[in-house]
């Protein structure tokens, strides 16, 4: 077969091409590799592999064809040089984290975290003598002097959970440089489709694969991505050592999910555009959140640093908690679950879920109230989760 990687092939070839490796058997469909070690030739093989004078499969914690097909093809859709895989979307931001840093070091991150990638750096770093120092992302002031002294990582999620505020990567980037720092962002909300951050100046992106790279709920995964000797440097060794191998099995299912991603991606934001729109005209409805609205706070530096504003929307209704529950226990298509980036349409209710942590004071300054949901878009008709909503919305008034 032609050798397709000399050739500058298009996203949508790559989401289907990238990566592929086949066996002597020729099978249409990327293959299956459930097998923990490899077999040598002769003594002198294996002994060659372990000096690292030949390049070839020798363990699977090292690493396994089909997770190499899952590496390859993901690079590729994110214009990255190097991919690593791992187990999940957690082992993927310790790797990267725990890799770069020692005691000593210090780490600027933006507050606005998923719920364990804060819990990783206030508490787990600092016990190894690792500084955090937390700021409000989307000021760049705040992050100008953090930065005015010398860091070894600054670390943020655009746009941000559940709030969908953003941090601009470019402006970040070059504060973060000139501190001598790494960029690391996690890009679950962004997705490989969307937001390109290392074309905008950040050093690595994180994956929780889990989210839209898989999209259909089945399994956990991670990635992390960004320039080849970089991550061979500071991640090959976190994930070799520390067992954080992403399975065989996990690895089929994310190769297989990323032939139709962006379809699925370009189909669950126009969904979400539709209906953050709906909430917008709703008189239920005091606040959405959504990148694609223009009433979006930073929706200029949306339309600069995103190609689309994902699937993901927030909104607040004008009701106490029992009232906020009624509506989420009256939807009959929408589920409730904190999971997100789901074929299926999910809701969760962040004040008493992913964000209970936090006292009412500093919810309150989020912006999240007893009467803040976030859901998640999937791919049912946009019409039927309208109605939905709508129905569920009846419920706020019978007390
Ligand atoms: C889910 C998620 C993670 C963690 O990923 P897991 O696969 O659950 O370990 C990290 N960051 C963001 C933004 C997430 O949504």
């Amino acid at each position: 077969m032609a050798d397709l990687t000399s050739r500058p092939l298009r996203r949508d070839t790559l989401a289907v091409r990238g990566g592929l490796m086949r066996s002597q058997f020729e099978e249409t469909s990327e293959a299956l590799f459930l097998t923990s070690g490899y077999v040598y030739s002769s003594a002198a093989e294996a002994e060659a592999t372990f000096k690292e004078e030949v390049e070839r499969y020798s363990y699977s914690r090292y690493h396994n064809p089909t997770v190499t097909m899952f590496e390859q093809r993901l690079a590729a859709l994110e214009g990255a040089e190097a991919c690593y895989a791992t187990p999940t979307g957690m082992s993927a931001v310790f790797a990267v984290l725990a890799g770069l840093c020692a005691a000593g070091d210090r780490i600027v991150a933006s507050k606005a975290l998923f719920g364990t990638c804060y819990t990783i750096c206030a508490d787990v770093l600092p016990r190894w003598g690792v500084e955090a120092v937390f700021v409000d992302g989307t000021d760049l002031a705040a992050w100008r002097e953090a930065l005015s002294v010398p860091t070894t990582a600054v670390f943020f999620e655009t746009p941000s959970n559940p709030t969908m505020t953003l941090v601009d990567i470019a402006a970040v980037s070059e504060l973060a440089h000139a501190a001598g720092a790494t960029v690391v962002v996690d890009n679950v909300f962004g997705t490989p489709l969307f937001s390109t951050p290392l074309a905008l100046g950040a050093d690595i992106v994180v994956y929780s694969s889990t989210k839209h790279i898989d999209g259909q709920g089945r399994i956990l995964g991670g990635a992390v991505l960004g320039r080849e000797q970089q991550l061979r440097e500071v991640v090959r060794p976190m994930i070799r050592n520390l067992g954080l191998t992403l399975s065989a099995f996990n690895a089929w299912v994310l190769v297989k999910s990323l032939e139709t991603m962006d379809l699925r991606l370009r189909a669950q934001s126009n969904n979400a555009q539709q209906v953050a729109e709906w909430f917008e005209a709703r008189p239920e409805v005091v606040n959405v959140c959504y990148p694609g609205l223009a009433s979006h706070p930073q929706a200029e530096l949306a339309r600069r640093q995103m190609s689309g504003y994902g699937t993901v929307v927030t909104f607040t209704v004008d009701a106490d908690k029992a009232a906020t529950f009624r509506v989420l226990d009256a939807l009959e298509i929408v589920d409730i679950s904190n999971n997100l980036g789901d074929t299926k349409s999910l809701i969760t209710h962040p004040a008493t879920t992913t964000h209970s942590r936090f006292s009412a004071e500093e919810l309150a300054d989020m912006g999240i109230t007893a009467g803040t949901m976030r859901l998640s878009v999937g791919l049912e008709d946009p019409l039927d989760l309208i109605e939905d909503l709508e129905r569920a919305f009846a419920a706020i008034a019978q007390a």
